[in-house]
């Protein structure tokens, strides 16, 4: 994982702010663990109408505890060969700002193998999270800084019931910083 780097001078301190901001609010565990365990099980049928009802639900009830605007969610048996994002070379879904609507995909473009539903439902955060960065926090756009990390890992790990990580940063040049993952690792 790498951030994006800083944007010039207009959208700093948006910027900034979305760095800092580390912690999210959260709704309750169960309904949460419920609709998570529902995606897992139809991911495991290989029933991709299954995952989209999943999904659709799972992102419908963040929704409404975040008081935003519904996001729209396509389940795609592979990935599409045309994408939008391209910070990272294993990606498994995207956000259009523009009509409010995640994709994910089931499968990867060149072999064809199945996407583990930690990697599809970890993307499922991250995608919500760029929704919530134009309609919570009413950035002008969503960056991928620590910050933003932070918050689709506390997401992810909530929504899991599993225990979240401490992210250790290293900064690189150009005001980026990538993920330190063996002290991140070791905790
Ligand atoms: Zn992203």
């Amino acid at each position: 994982m790498l951030t994006d780097s800083p944007p010039r001078k207009g959208r700093l301190a948006q910027f900034q702010e979305s760095d800092r901001t580390v912690t999210l609010a959260l709704p309750t565990l169960a309904q949460l663990l419920t609709l998570a365990q529902s995606i897992e099980a139809g991911m495991k049928a290989g029933k991709g109408p299954e995952v989209r009802v999943g999904c659709g639900r799972f992102l419908q009830s963040l929704s409404q505890f975040y008081g935003v605007p519904p996001c729209g969610i396509r389940v795609l048996a592979s990935r599409p060969l045309r994408i939008r994002e391209n910070w990272s070379s294993e990606l498994f879904g995207d956000y259009d700002p523009s009509t409010m609507a995640i994709r994910v995909w089931m499968r990867t473009a060149v072999k064809k193998e199945v996407t583990s539903f930690g990697t599809l439902f970890s993307t499922l955060c991250h995608e919500y999270c760029h929704h919530l960065d134009f309609q919570l926090f009413k950035f002008a756009d969503s960056w991928h800084t620590r910050g933003f990390y932070e918050r689709a890992a506390t997401l992810y790990h909530h929504s899991r019931g599993t225990a979240p990580k401490r992210l250790f940063w290293v900064p690189i040049k150009g005001g980026r910083w990538r993920i330190d993952w063996p002290r991140t690792n070791r905790g």
